[in-house]
């Protein structure tokens, strides 16, 4: 780059960068110029360096690395990149927070979303997880009213822990998921000591129109490991970007983290008897019951290069999938489906998916999407934006590589479907309770952990105003385990009293 100068964004040449255009007299001042376009060219690009912040997951860490499959999967997928043992997959991994936004503190108590792209030889497929095995609902409808309800106040623009414990009150099925959350894995030490799971099913589908049901688990090899509620809030006066500066200097370092990649499989015809529905995000599989399997390990080995263009402008949704994975009839993965390109395409502009951090590693030929804003490649010179040329027939991967059509299908063609239009919603009953006792079980297994659970409770709802909020709140817990409702209870009016 020795040959490298300076020049305004159309390559004009300036001998300074410095120089600014003015009509000016003896007086010391001056007037701008319509004709200084270095001035207004810098000044006008600056004033659109921001592009729309996520509306959730906006802060996070990012870098790239490999995923290798560690057996031949092909008794459960066609999917190419878990054909062999041994193949590796370039990947993308971005991990964040949900509720806060892109300034704001790594340390802060929140779900982390783990949004990964596979570059596959068979196009992208991007799996969109959190380091919870469940999620706060399972109606779609209560989406972003579920995601507002942790983040501002709108009239005061404070966070509002009121509307927060309201929101639970009022769609209790979220109990689960919140005892992860104030659990120590609310305060991860580090992106490197997280697991994350697919919580939805999706699945694995294969050549002979066959398919299973799978849940997705990715393990860290640097053990979970917790910061306290003390730790991370110091750490996220000192260093907001604690996170991201960690995995940076890991990798700089050379020390690059490890996750190893299981399922858990599920027949089909097990599904329609099992004792949970599988398609309820807010419960998981029993390990007992459906045991993991491991299909891969991955590694993040590279930093980005740039930020923004790296990780800012990376896109990652659900229903970006590779043949031999497939989505499930979860309605909230359904509705993501359609939500997360929507999200690009408004965060990004229609062609986001050209941009180099999301393209594919394939050759990409879908001469059916054409023109849009901010077009780069050849938009397909001269081929038909139609359908059925015969001018230019279009050709189909069977075809141009001899296999089989179903091998590279995406849906399942045999499931049948018959039902009718309906308004669902769903309701609370003593069953939504069962896995987070068992949970609160899980926690108990460890000296202190109960505890500390109850002490980040009642160190948020002791700012709750009502006390008949705050009894309906207790009363949520209590039908988790009548000690835990009544540990949280004494705890949050002490915390109250002592500092009346
Ligand atoms: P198991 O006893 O077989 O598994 C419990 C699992 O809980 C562990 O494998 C571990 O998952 C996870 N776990 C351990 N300590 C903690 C902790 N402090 N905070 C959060 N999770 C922890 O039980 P079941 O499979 O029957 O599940 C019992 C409960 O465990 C469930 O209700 C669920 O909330 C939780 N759990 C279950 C998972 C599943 O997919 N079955 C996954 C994660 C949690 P890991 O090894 O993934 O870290």
């Amino acid at each position: 780059m020795s040959q490298q100068y300076y020049t305004l964004a159309e390559g004009c040449p300036f001998a300074s960068s410095s120089t600014a255009v003015l009509l000016r007299n003896k007086t010391g001042g001056g007037l701008g110029l319509l004709q200084d376009t270095q001035l207004i060219e810098t000044l006008a690009h600056f004033s659109r360096e921001r592009i729309p912040e996520r509306v959730v997951h906006a802060k996070a860490v990012g870098a790239y690395g490999e995923f290798e499959a560690v057996a031949d999967c092909s008794d459960i997928t066609s999917a190419s990149f878990l054909n062999t043992a041994g193949k590796k997959t370039p990947l993308l991994l971005r991990v964040s927070t949900v509720g806060p936004e892109a300034g704001s503190a790594d340390t802060s108590r929140d779900v982390h979303g783990w949004a990964m792209k596979l570059y596959t030889d068979e196009g992208n497929l991007d799996w969109v997880f959190n380091n919870t095995p469940v999620f706060f609902i399972r109606d779609p409808i209560k989406f972003p009213s579920m995601n507002r309800s942790h983040k501002r106040n709108p009239q005061t623009h404070l966070p509002d822990v009121n509307m927060f414990w309201d929101f639970h009150v009022g769609n209790p099925e979220g109990i689960h998921q919140l005892l992860h959350l104030f659990s120590d894995r609310g305060t991860p030490h580090s992106i490197r000591n997280i697991n994350s799971y697919s919580g939805h099913t999706y699945k694995f589908t294969k050549e002979d129109s066959s398919f299973k049901y799978v849940k997705i688990h990715i393990k860290t090899q640097q053990g979970v490991k917790n910061l306290t509620r003390e730790e991370a809030t110091r750490i996220a006066g000192e260093n907001p970007d604690y996170y991201i500066q960690d995995m940076f200097e890991a990798i700089e370092r050379k020390d690059y983290p490890i996750w190893n990649v299981y399922v858990q499989i599920m027949d089909p015809s097990e599904a329609e008897t099992y004792r949970w529905n599988i398609f309820d995000m807010t419960k998981v599989w029993p390990h007992k019951d459906f045991p993991l399997r491991q299909i891969g390990k991955l590694t993040l080995n590279r930093n980005p290069q740039n930020y923004f263009t790296d990780i800012e402008q990376a896109a990652f949704s659900p229903s970006t999938m590779v043949p031999g994975f497939a989505a499930s009839a979860d309605p909230v993965l359904q509705a993501r489906l359609f939500a997360y390109p929507d999200a690009a395409r408004y965060r990004l502009g229609v062609n986001y998916q050209q941009l180099p951090t999301n393209a594919a590693k394939v050759p990409i030929y879908c001469p059916f999407e054409r023109d849009g804003k901010m077009r780069f490649d050849d938009n397909y010179g001269g081929d038909p934006n139609y359908v059925n040329s015969s001018l230019k027939p279009t050709k189909f991967y069977p075809e141009v590589k001899n296999v089989n059509p179903n091998s590279i299908s995406l849906h399942t063609e045999h499931e049948k479907w018959a039902g009718e239009v309906s308004a669902y919603t769903s309701h609370i009953t003593d069953d939504d309770f069962v896995q987070p006792a068992e949970l609160w079980k899980v926690f108990g297994r460890q000296p202190g952990q109960q505890d500390r659970l109850v002490d980040n409770l009642a160190s948020s709802i002791k700012g709750v105003k009502s006390s008949k909020l705050r009894g309906d709140v207790y009363a949520l817990f209590g039908r988790v385990n009548r000690d835990l409702g009544a540990m949280v209870q004494k705890a949050t009016e002490d915390a109250i009293k002592q500092s009346a």
